[in-house]
């Protein structure tokens, strides 16, 4: 398929999500079509893509401003050669997501970290394939994908397991699963009466917004319990007018969202990214939540940002914009053992001056 953003079906999800780019074929041909002319060695692209796939949606590379990696949406998504430079302290499981001492992966479909909640992997698949996922080993890969029987398997477990209050749907990204196989999960989830809290996380509305249709919300708004959108926008570029918009027709129907970024060099390593993200998010009524400490994903060192600069950055934005906007910068700890807080000492400080 040629790229044209003019094309009848762009704004039909579906359409974007089967005519994603997936090869150096597509990708010269929407390089050309944008009027830019590919330099990628077919041996590396090859080998690049051979470790972890490519996926572009139409939409998401239509945000691509410069064809460099110094643009922010070219630089999440394009493979680049840095990927071949693993690390000694990379790993391909940078969370510990797979580690059966710590008993967190009960079942294939489920990882339960914390007593009161788990996440449900109901698809590996996603819409597009960021560079820095720290999922890349199993996202793409069919294998992964939840069969019914697991499903149902995670059902009984949920249900046996009274202290879990919530289910976090996450994957690869549950959003690219159609409307019956999501809303069949939805009704299951629904079903337990211990449950208190269902969470959807998606980077959909940053990278195919088009999937935020009104038949899906009305399925979402309609439940007795509550379901919260956790999306996923890195760069004030991603928040166009049509994501706002999509986004504001479930918020209108009463659907909450918060948003998760990851800290990305040459992506996001500024103040004044960091700020224009997060005052737009707060603009189209997202509440900003997690800035992630990117993890040691294996072929991410390019990507990585030291934490003392994260800190900087978010020190720098303290009193630039309201409380409310600013998200926890965080760090998942590589043993599985769940999120630590990244804080400046502020209160160090005070403590000396009182002192
Ligand atoms: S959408 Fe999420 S799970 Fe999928 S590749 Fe991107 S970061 Fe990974």
């Amino acid at each position: 398929m040629n790229f044209d953003p003019n094309d009848p079906r762009w704004t039909d999800w579906k359409w974007q999500h089967a005519n994603s780019c997936k090869d150096l074929d597509t990708l010269n041909r929407w390089m050309d079509s944008a009027g830019q002319s590919a330099s990628f060695d077919p041996g590396q692209f090859n080998e690049l893509t051979t470790n972890y796939r490519m996926g572009i949606t139409p939409y998401y590379f239509s945000l691509i401003q410069q064809f460099n990696a110094s643009d922010p949406i070219y630089r999440q998504i394009i493979p680049s050669s840095h990927e071949l430079m693993i690390q000694p302290e990379e790993l391909k499981d940078p969370i510990s997501d797979e580690n059966p001492a710590r008993g967190s992966r009960p079942l294939k479909t489920l990882i339960h970290r914390y007593p009161n909640r788990v996440l449900l992997l109901p698809t590996a698949q996603c819409a597009v394939y960021c560079r820095f996922c720290f999922r890349k080993r199993l996202v793409g890969d069919t294998a992964h994908n939840a069969s019914k029987e697991d499903l149902q398997a995670a059902y009984s477990y949920i249900k046996q397991h009274e202290e879990i209050e919530e289910v976090i749907l996450t994957g690869g990204d549950p959003l690219t699963l159609g409307d019956r196989s999501l809303s069949t999960i939805l009704k299951r989830l629904e079903e337990i009466s211990h449950l208190r809290l269902i969470r959807i996380h998606t980077r959909l509305p940053a990278v195919n917004p088009y999937r935020l249709t009104p038949e899906l919300g009305q399925t979402i708004a309609s439940l007795e319990k509550p379901v919260w959108i956790s999306t996923h926008f890195n760069h004030p570029h991603e928040i166009s007018t049509i994501a706002g918009q999509q986004i504001n027709t479930w918020v209108q129907r009463g659907i909450p969202f918060l948003n998760q970024s990851v800290l990305l060099q040459g992506v996001n390593d500024s103040a004044q990214v960091l700020k224009e993200l997060f005052m737009g998010l707060i603009e189209i009524k997202v509440k900003p939540y997690y800035l992630h400490q990117a993890d040691l994903v294996q072929g991410t060192g390019h990507l990585r940002v030291p934490v003392k600069k994260g800190l900087e950055l978010l020190r720098k934005l303290q009193g630039e914009i309201p409380g409310y906007a600013l998200p926890h910068y965080v760090l998942d700890r590589p043993d599985g053992m769940g999120k630590i807080p990244l804080q400046n000492q502020y209160y160090d400080t005070i403590k000396h001056t009182e002192d």
